[in-house]
């Protein structure tokens, strides 16, 4: 069936699915498709939409997402659970984080558009038959082959309802470290989409490094599993990470610390360190190890995110500081 074709008011009462539906046709024959995970309750209640693999290259949510709907029983759910477990499939199966065919990051080009390349396609669509129908949203990320980021929920730090509920949110799905972000978000993410239409949401993130850990397969499946009992959707108690950091600050890992020239990265620090502005955080190194720049702190703050793949090029990403939460009492 074609993803246009796909109605989720359609799927029957008290039933799981798995279905794969068509996005675009494949240049070697075939079609791109999107498998899709659904229980629909017996009861009324919250549609949650989980999201993995928008990043290629990031495989604990995929990995969890089967582990949650062997979880879930129909008739013990008031809502829908919809999860779509590799959204990115041509970048998947590339072993990569973006697209092989247009070159484009997922998460940089939601709604999407359905006349446009494969990429836009995916987030239109993603949008278009499964967001739209949500009350929550969540998508889980890592730091894939290149980034390290310490296991976190990430959410909107935000005083109105939308930040609230995903505030609350965050502290049910229980992971190590809460993340917040001020608005306004940047543009192009699942987050930001559901964010404009008024939908609440989170998203993780964790070491990566081209693994599947089985500790943060466990916490997302746990932290996802939290949430629908936070909503109301199953009953249960928590089964929740100790909390040791909360942090807030701009969650654009486009905009961080950039190599300053090609090289090879060699780190002086550690995640989630207390750094100082200035400070130095490792050198890009040649292949004699002579050190050809060094790389610095560009504020006060704590690293949640270092490159992991030593090779850089100039410009590339290499680490980020965030604040750490000051709450007001
Ligand atoms: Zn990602």
């Amino acid at each position: 069936m074609h993803i246009r074709d796909f109605e989720i008011d359609q799927l029957p009462p008290a039933e799981k699915q798995s279905v794969w539906l068509d996005i675009a046709p494949r240049a070697d024959g075939g079609n791109w498709r999107l498998p899709l995970l659904t229980v629909i309750g017996a009861e009324e209640g919250p549609t949650l939409l989980v999201l993995a693999g928008v990043h290629g290259d990031e495989y604990e949510g995929i990995a969890a997402i089967p582990q949650i709907f062997r979880a879930i029983n129909p008739e013990d759910l008031r809502g829908r659970l919809l999860m779509a477990p590799i959204c990115n499939m041509p970048a998947y199966e590339a072993l990569q984080r973006s697209s092989p065919i247009d070159g484009l990051n997922l998460a940089r080009v939601f709604p999407g558009d359905a006349d446009a390349t494969i990429t836009r396609q995916i987030a239109f669509w993603l949008t278009r038959k499964l967001l739209s129908h949500a009350d929550f949203l969540i998508d889980l990320h890592t730091g894939g082959i290149a980034y390290e980021i310490p296991t976190l929920i990430g959410y909107l730090h935000d005083s109105g309802e939308l930040g609230r509920a995903s505030q609350a949110a965050a502290a049910a799905f229980g992971a190590p470290i809460m993340w917040g972000h001020p608005l306004p978000l940047p543009p192009g993410r699942s987050i930001s989409a559901a964010t404009s239409m008024g939908i609440p949401s989170l998203y993780t993130e964790a070491p990566g490094g081209a693994g599947c850990a089985p500790d943060v397969v466990e916490c997302f499946r746990d932290g996802v599993i939290n949430v629908m009992k936070h909503l109301g959707m199953i009953s249960g108690s928590l089964r929740q990470r100790r909390l040791t950091h909360h942090l807030v600050g701009d969650g654009n890992l486009d905009t961080v610390i950039d190599a300053p020239i090609d090289g090879f990265f060699q780190r002086e620090v550690s995640l989630l360190e207390r750094v100082t502005k200035s400070q130095r955080l490792g050198a890009i190194l040649d292949p004699t190890g002579l050190e050809l720049a060094p790389v610095k702190a560009d504020q006060d703050g704590a690293l949640i995110m270092l490159r992991g793949l030593p090779p850089v090029q100039a410009g590339d990403g290499i680490a980020h500081i965030t604040q750490l939460y000051q709450s007001d009492n």
